[in-house]
């Protein structure tokens, strides 16, 4: 399968069962699963989700959104515990342009893609159980 490196979007083909090997970049040598969340951007994002096999959990947040942080260390430990999904950080306030075609009307909202087509949608935030309850449920519409 393909996997774009979240640090350079090159593209690296990656044999399915070693994807718990944390598979690196081919280009730059950086995790191609990190075991945290990457960061999606106006400037990444469509290299990113179109090309990338996996899955991708994407949390649409601000700054000013206590909600948000709360959230925000659950994110990061359900995020360690996938090795055949990405979890993807969008900030909403510096990308207004990504924020406006998910059509985001409250934050935060997570957001389960599979390349180009959203599979789920969750409003509110979750605590780690429920995110990873979420996070399977999501999976079986794959
Ligand atoms: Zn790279």
């Amino acid at each position: 399968m393909i996997l774009v490196c979240p640090a350079c979007t090159a593209k690296n083909r990656v044999e399915t069962d070693q994807l718990v090997n944390q598979p690196i970049c081919g280009r730059c040598q950086d995790m191609l699963i990190p075991q945290h969340s990457i960061v999606l951007n106006e400037q990444n994002f469509s290299a990113f989700i179109q090309y990338s096999d996996l899955p991708v959990v994407i949390d649409l947040w601000a700054d000013w959104c206590g909600p948000c942080k709360a959230m925000a260390p659950h994110f990061e430990h359900v995020a360690s515990q996938y090795t055949n999904v990405i979890f993807a950080k969008i900030n909403t306030e510096e990308n207004p342009r990504l924020s406006q075609a998910f059509n985001i009307r409250s934050i935060p909202t997570l957001v389960f893609m599979n390349k180009t087509t959203e599979l789920a949608r969750v409003s509110g935030a979750l605590k780690a159980t429920e995110l990873k309850q979420w996070v399977d449920q999501s999976l079986t519409k794959l």
